[in-house]
């Protein structure tokens, strides 16, 4: 087992998950099994109960799991799910020391962060890696060199560099800015957080100079020598216009080869994928706007799958999609005016009251003007509402916006009732889907079974279905037992699709999520009245979209 440890330097927000997913797509190019882990030092025993307005997205595993936002990014650019054990976290290790000291299992000894936490760590590294049977395990450390909560995680890493001596390698992301008086790069932060992090004894294999332009010779050298690096380990990474890019500029300064030689291993065999997501996402022209309405718009990392997936849609298209934010709670006071002139509209997830009725005027607007709407998860709940409202005439809501509704039109999942957790207790994770046959969602996925992840509470009651199936309302898809509506469709509109699950965390660059790809292609010909050339494996239902247009 080889280990790579990335850490960060400076400030956060520098893509270290970005770059420890590339070296891993990289070294899995060359044939090599890769799985990676995230650390987190907040004290949350994980990321479900994070506001993602502060935090960001959660990310949901397949297992189960919710996770930190790069978990996402990891499994986007590795194509590979990733286990909720691939996300630790200080409130995860200390609760299993813990419990492990009430239960006795230390036998007297006074519990300590050094050896007892950081062995705790460095076994939870160990078992993930021999689970995942990696043969290189790619570890980040969330946070930033000198953040007093990340200590007992980088003493374990430092601890394990001695112990699996030449199976190591040591990454530091550090960011060098760019004085726009001077028109200078400035090295000397990042030459600080090299210090920071060998005072805590430990020396970087590699220094990853993040930047906003180019670095210039003299300063690769200056950075080279203050780390005891040779300028070859130091990795230029400069903004690109996309993510994905990000694989071939490491490839091109020789990185994965600089570390399969540190870790002595040899590549086995040899693909391209950092060329074809280079090509896939560079160039891309604008395309035409999707209107986004949420709650959380103002932390664009809060949607940060959906935008990816988005993305992944639109390169598949030919073009880079523009999002339209639009606060849902501004639609509430301002009316839902800001909706035109977009090609599509999509309501996003979300949870509690605050900015519904705007997410509803949104729907009633895209309704009305006949775009292609795609509501993910809450999104898709408001729109069962709004339906209610408008076709039956029902002062329909959902319990969880209105617990005294007088029709409960959404309402909670059986399983929900009495429990008073928060944490870990929504139904989470993929499962089976029935995809109905004659939907959009059929055509689009072009299977009678999928499988998705969700993250809810709440669902489609079904003492309305019948009411909501008599006024036209399309269930497109449900659980496995068929107690559980998983998408909805108004076939009465060119493409109106509603889904309970989260398409997005299964979108992946070079194979987009069908019904993303779908949205995207119905908006696009919509405007435009042409179809964008498509993947060989979609195929898109001719006359659903366009006999009303
Ligand atoms: N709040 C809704 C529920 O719990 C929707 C959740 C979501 O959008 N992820 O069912």
């Amino acid at each position: 087992m080889r280990y790579i440890f990335v850490t960060g330097g400076v400030m956060s927000g520098l893509g270290k998950g970005v770059l420890a997913s590339s070296v891993a797509e990289l070294l899995s190019e060359s044939g090599i099994l890769v799985s990676m882990m995230k650390i987190d030092p907040y004290v949350n025993v994980d990321a479900g109960t994070m506001n993602p307005y502060k935090h960001g997205e959660v990310f949901v595993t397949d297992d189960g799991g919710e996770t930190d936002l790069d978990l996402g990014t990891y499994e986007r650019f590795l194509d590979r799910k990733m286990g909720r054990n691939l996300n630790i976290t200080t409130g995860s290790v200390y609760r299993e020391v813990i419990e492990r000291e009430r239960r006795g299992d230390y036998l007297g000894d006074c519990v300590q962060i050094i050896p007892h936490v950081t062995d705790e760590v460095k076994s939870k590294i160990r078992q993930a890696a021999s689970k995942e049977k990696a043969e290189v395990f790619v570890v980040e450390l969330g946070g930033t060199v000198g953040d007093i909560e990340g200590l007992p995680f980088l003493e374990a890493v430092r601890q394990m560099g001695l112990e699996e001596k030449g199976r190591t390698v040591f990454m530091h992301v550090a960011y060098v800015p760019h004085l726009e008086t001077t028109g200078e790069n400035k090295t000397k932060p990042a030459q600080h957080s090299v210090q920071a992090l060998r005072e805590i004894g430990i020396q970087p294999d590699f220094l990853v100079a993040r930047s906003s332009l180019q670095l210039l010779p003299d300063e690769v050298q200056k950075l080279a020598l203050f780390s005891s690096l040779s300028p070859s380990e130091v990795i230029r990474l400069p903004d690109v216009p996309s993510i994905y890019m990000v694989p071939k500029v490491l490839k091109d300064q020789g990185v994965d080869t600089m570390i399969l030689l540190k870790l002595n291993l040899q590549p086995k065999s040899q693909s391209a994928t950092h060329q074809l997501l280079a090509s896939r996402f560079s160039n891309l022209p604008p395309g035409p706007e999707i209107a986004m309405v949420g709650k959380y718009v103002t932390l664009r990392d809060s949607y940060v799958s959906i935008v990816e997936a988005l993305k992944h849609a639109g390169a598949a298209l030919g073009f880079n999609p523009k999002l339209r934010w639009i606060d849902a709670e501004d639609v509430e006071k301002n009316g839902p005016k800001q909706i035109d002139g977009v090609v599509g509209v999509m309501v996003l997830p979300g949870f509690g009251v605050r900015g519904t009725e705007g997410m509803m005027a949104s729907i009633q607007r895209a309704r009305e003007l006949r775009l292609p709407f795609l509501g993910i998860c809450f999104g898709m709940q408001l729109s069962v509402v709004e339906f209610a409202r408008e076709k039956l005439h029902l002062k329909a809501n959902s319990t969880e916006l209105d617990p005294q509704t007088e029709a409960p039109v959404i309402d909670l999942l059986p399983e929900q009732r009495g429990l008073t957790k928060m944490g870990g207790t929504m139904r989470l994770g993929g499962a089976d889907i029935a995809v109905e046959e004659g939907t959009l969602l059929r055509k689009a996925y072009g299977k009678s079974v999928i499988r998705e992840r969700h993250r809810h509470r709440y669902e489609v009651n079904p003492d309305y279905w019948d009411a909501l199936r008599n006024a036209g309302l399309l269930f497109s898809a449900f659980d496995m037992s068929r107690r559980r509506v998983e998408a909805i469709e108004d076939p009465s509109l060119p493409f109106f699709v509603g889904t309970q699950f989260h398409p997005e965390f299964n979108s992946r660059p070079l194979r987009p999520s069908p019904i993303y790809l779908a949205f995207l292609q119905a908006a696009v010909s919509a405007q435009r009245g042409i179809k964008p050339p498509l993947p060989p494996w979609f195929s898109w239902p001719e006359s659903r979209c366009e006999d009303k247009l």
